[in-house]
């Protein structure tokens, strides 16, 4: 296999070169999660024992300990914090700038983080009402979910 290589400068050198490797990530306990978000399903969490209702996904309570049950999250929540990405991975390069919003889902203790994708160009405040919506093709990954203004 050839691989790109560039000398960018000789003093120092610096090189440009193609990286790739094949990588197996298992998602062990968060599966489920991930999962559900090609069936239209996000979920969250509730502890058995101490009740606290978790946004983000988990299958410990961070509080006592306990294994918690899977609840399935409102789809729908609003804008409890946003920021505006100028700068991105590989995931998003093309569509900076993004919005990263954490939502607030009612009933529900802790928040979510996601991307909203505002092609109506609304404007964004705290408090928006925001709806989740799931894309057609799943990767499998946190982004298979993003909001939209509600
Ligand atoms: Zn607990």
């Amino acid at each position: 296999m050839d691989r790109y290589t560039r000398v960018m400068k000789t003093d120092p050198l610096v090189k440009e070169f193609d990286y790739n490797i094949e990588y197996i990530h298992s998602y062990a306990q968060d599966s489920k999660f991930f999962t559900s978000l090609g069936m239209g399903i996000l979920l969250g969490s509730e502890c058995k024992k101490c009740n606290y209702r978790y946004g983000t996904y988990r299958k410990y309570c961070m509080f006592c300990g306990s294994e918690t049950d899977d609840i399935n999250l409102p789809l729908t929540g609003k804008i409890h914090s946003f920021t505006t990405c100028y700068y991105s991975g590989e995931n998003f390069i093309n569509e900076t700038p993004y919005t990263l919003i954490l939502v607030e889902f009612e009933g529900i203790d802790s928040l979510f983080m996601s991307r909203l994708v505002n092609k109506e160009n609304k404007n964004v405040y705290i408090g928006m009402p925001v709806r989740a919506k799931f894309r057609r093709l799943q990767k499998f990954d946190v982004n298979d979910v993003y909001f939209v203004p509600a």
